[in-house]
């Protein structure tokens, strides 16, 4: 699973803090994700709690930050929302909408002790 090497990366990057900064426990971790990340939430969910058993992060939380996906609509001549990849322009359907941002992945914030 896919989900489950991101939290293993997760969990690295945790560590690696853990030292630089000087704590023991983590106790939330706020991960920012894009709906087109390619990430399901529910499946992370379930990944994080496996990999963080018996880690520095063992009783983290995990918060998600769903961001919107953006793209220029090259009709409009201006920024959009879109839901996924593939969408038309939600305000004129143009199909000429390039992708700007959405796929972001990375930890945004942690909570620590
Ligand atoms: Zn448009």
């Amino acid at each position: 699973m896919h989900e489950m090497s991101i939290c293993e990366g997760i969990l690295q990057v945790l560590e690696a803090e853990s030292q630089t900064k000087n704590f023991k426990v983590v106790k939330k971790v706020f991960v920012e994700i894009g709906p087109l990340s390619g990430v399901e939430v529910e499946a992370l969910r379930f990944s994080f709690d496996v990999v963080m058993k018996g880690s520095l992060a063992d009783t983290a939380v995990l918060e998600v930050i769903e961001t919107d996906a953006k793209a220029w609509c090259m009709n409009c001549n201006e920024p959009v929302i879109i839901k996924q990849r593939f969408d038309d322009c939600p305000q004129c359907g143009s199909a000429q909408i390039q992708v700007t941002s959405g796929e972001e992945l990375a930890i945004k914030e942690l909570e620590v002790d």
